[in-house]
């Protein structure tokens, strides 16, 4: 595919990266190898825009996948770094930043009753892992195909559907034996788990799920599903573990807890609530929890867990997180998700904006996505010519037609109207696409 315009600065700061960094870039998403074309190098970001090296402003609705759920440079989150600046940046020691932001999560989220602060998402579901088989003294995990959780080596696996599936390694470099631990099931699937604990009776230590997918498109839990997971984790004696690093902080004040109130043994937690810096969390059950070190056998530890500087960010924006906030944002998200649905249903566009709460997706289908077999089968070429469109005309989607977009509370009513003056070109695109 050919593009009608050019990102000269990005290219060369791509092809330098490119000589120094695999692949170029840091993380695979961002190189733009589901779309093609050049990533765009961003240099700024106020509000709902970002800046990139070309000098060209898009209308950002990645919002650095997440995180940044009051906009870009929010003013009272920039005055907490600063001010924990201008302290030190890191120490080592207890804080009492990281006590704070843990009495915060702790107030908020009503089943964790202890929790342990760390870096990433992933690390946050790998010790939530150990924990779990600590605790239960057992070595199986399941986990469900399209569910991400970092790139923890036991959850790299994501097997085809089907009913018990032993997990095979979905990158080199994941053994054999390590994947052999996971179950991987298709999503939205009860069945396949119930088949999965009488396959394996005893041996299984968690379930570990997506509070509600975003990984695969926003795929939403069917009804009833997050209820009878914790109801077979509980009378299998396993651990139900809910991943709410991209739920949780945003699609309520409690996040997908706060939506339909199933209580996980553990959560992980991450995004929202470092305010743009490497902060997550895992955390539950006291009497879990209990057994991590030092309280506990179970290892875990990090040089820079609770930093204060992003400590300090978190809980700043977590602070300005109140009701107001969340209304704010899941106002602006179904406007858009209108305004998205009406130019492609104008177009001809066969397609299914996918929402849960604020987070949505659009799938280019009008098929039922209730598992990644089903979001696999869309149109995703006509998602690329969608994307570029919007590219073009400064509106900076996810570079893939298998992520949550999100909104921010910065996202005003000019952002809402750019976004709305790109749709039509873009829905058009998507129906001239070919595959
Ligand atoms: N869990 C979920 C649900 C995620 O969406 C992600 C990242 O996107 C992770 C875990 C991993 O978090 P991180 O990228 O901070 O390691």
């Amino acid at each position: 595919m050919a593009y009608s315009y050019e990102a000269p600065v990005s290219q060369s700061l791509f092809d330098r990266a490119s000589v120094v960094t695999p692949g170029g870039v840091n993380s695979p998403v961002r190189a733009f190898r589901a779309v093609g074309g050049t990533p765009r190098f961003m240099v700024s970001g106020t509000g709902p825009y970002l800046t990139d090296a070309d000098g060209r402003e898009y209308v950002d609705l990645v919002c650095s996948w997440g995180p940044m759920i009051l906009g870009h440079s929010h003013p009272e989150v920039i005055a907490a770094v600063q001010d924990a600046v201008s302290r030190g940046t890191s120490f080592g020691t207890p804080g009492e930043g990281e006590v704070a932001l843990a009495e915060e999560i702790v107030a908020r989220i009503e089943p964790v009753e202890q929790v342990r602060l760390v870096s990433s998402g992933t690390e946050a579901t790998m010790s939530a892992i150990r924990l779990a088989r600590g605790f239960t003294g057992r070595a199986k995990v399941v986990k469900f195909a399209g569910c991400y959780h970092g790139h923890v080596d036991a959850l790299l696996a994501a097997a085809g559907s089907g009913v018990a599936t032993f997990g095979l390694p979905d990158t080199p470099g994941v053994t054999g034996a390590t994947a052999g631990d996971t179950v991987v099931l298709p999503y939205n699937d009860l069945d396949a788990v119930r088949a999965a604990f009488a396959a394996h009776p005893g041996e299984i230590a968690c379930v570990i799920t997506e509070a509600s997918p975003g990984n695969m498109g926003v795929v939403p839990p069917a009804d009833g599903f997050n209820a009878g997971l914790k109801e077979l984790c509980a009378a299998n004696g396993a651990l139900y573990i809910s991943d709410e690093v991209m739920t949780g902080f945003r699609t309520s004040k409690a996040g997908w807890y706060g939506v339909d109130g199933v209580r996980p043994d553990l959560m992980t937690f991450g995004k929202v609530m470092g305010g743009g810096f490497p902060a997550a969390a895992f955390g539950g059950r006291g009497d879990v929890m209990a057994h991590l070190a030092p309280a506990g056998p179970v290892y875990q530890a990090g040089t820079l867990s609770g930093n204060p500087v992003a400590t300090a960010a978190g809980l700043a924006q977590l602070r300005l997180l109140d009701d107001a906030a969340y209304a704010k944002i899941d106002a602006v998200s179904a406007e858009l998700r209108s305004l998205v649905g009406d130019a492609l249903t104008k177009e001809g566009v066969a397609h299914t904006v996918s929402a849960a709460s604020n987070m949505f997706s659009v799938f280019f289908t009008d098929r039922p996505v209730r598992d990644y077999e089903d979001a696999k089968k869309q149109d995703a070429f006509r998602f690329t010519a969608f994307f570029h469109s919007m590219l073009e005309q400064g509106v900076y989607l996810p570079p893939s037609a298998f992520e949550s977009w999100f909104v921010s509370t910065a996202h005003d009513e000019r952002a809402v109207e750019r976004i709305a003056a790109a749709l039509p070109a873009a829905a058009r695109a998507a129906s001239e696409a070919t595959a």
